[in-house]
């Protein structure tokens, strides 16, 4: 591979090509070292490719691809094997209008360091937009997109030792979810709580620090004092935040192919 350039972008925005990035990496990296996907494996990929279905707001041949996708899953049986999923990924033949690009192109997601940011960062990326659109899309399930999300990483994650780390936090306190505003909140706490357990780790990027997110710059209302002098977060003022900042009308789309 090439040495990619830098892409410059704005450090308080969310980018469509980091989504893409992601699905591209997820679907045709990280999924294919399964070579056969069946039983409780194959109900978080079909759960995965359903949410992503209804709650991204991605672009129309994209979407076409993952519909596609979700109703050759829905058709098949016990079992697939990586293989097929992966000829109708590729399979631009089938119509110009239906296609997953092939390749990354990081931009919100970007690091000078070739091991540090893109993909762990897309997922989260991905996970933020999709809570706050199934919020804004009249469904009725809160946990959907939890479940589906703790689900493929818990089959599928590439960083096993993220995995369990997310799955010790979703075994805590996931079934206190009950509304979609406590799920984007719920996300947002954890992700809040791995920045902080990883702050200063080697897997920081000098370049973007692990803070306590959004910072008092990016968002100064999501921020108070108490009278003890202790920092506290305005839950109320944090939840529009989130739903404007990972809204679809906010998604730029620089960069794409
Ligand atoms: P990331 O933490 O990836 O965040 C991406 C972007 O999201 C940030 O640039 C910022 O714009 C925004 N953001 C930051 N915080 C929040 C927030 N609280 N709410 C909403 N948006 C926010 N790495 C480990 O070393 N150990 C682990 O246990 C571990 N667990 C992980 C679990 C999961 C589910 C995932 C997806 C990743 C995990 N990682 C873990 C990777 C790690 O969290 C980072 O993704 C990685 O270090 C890259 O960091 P980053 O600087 O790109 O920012």
């Amino acid at each position: 591979t090439t040495q990619e350039s830098w892409r410059p972008f704005n450090k308080s925005r969310v980018y469509m090509a980091d989504l893409e990035s992601t699905l591209h990496h997820s679907l045709r990296l990280e999924l294919a070292a399964h070579s056969v996907i069946k039983g409780e494996s194959l109900i978080s990929l079909k759960n995965y490719i359903s949410v992503l279905v209804k709650y991204l707001p991605g672009r129309p041949i994209v979407m076409n691809l993952l519909k596609s996708v979700n109703s050759w899953l829905n058709q098949t049986g016990d079992e697939i094997s990586y293989e097929a999923l992966r000829e109708l990924l590729d399979n631009t033949a089938q119509s110009s209008d239906t296609a997953l690009p092939e390749g990354v192109r990081w931009v919100g997601c970007q690091s000078l360091q070739s091991h540090l940011r893109r993909y762990p960062c897309g997922l989260w990326t991905l996970f933020h937009v999709l809570t706050v659109q199934a919020k804004t899309s009249g469904s009725t399930d809160s946990q959907e997109v939890l479940s589906a999300m703790r689900n493929y990483i818990h089959n599928f994650f590439g960083c096993r030792n993220c995995a369990e780390h997310f799955e010790n936090m979703a075994r805590e306190s996931l079934v206190e979810v009950n509304t979609f505003s406590s799920a984007i909140l719920w996300l947002w706490s954890r992700h809040n709580r791995v920045n902080n357990r990883l702050a200063g780790d080697l897997s920081e990027d000098p370049d973007f620090p692990k803070i306590q997110w959004p910072s008092p710059g990016m968002c100064p209302s999501c921020h108070s004092v108490t009278e003890n002098g202790e920092h506290r977060w305005n839950n109320e003022q944090v939840l529009p935040f989130l739903m404007s900042y990972f809204s679809s009308s906010s998604i730029l789309t620089d960069y794409l192919e």
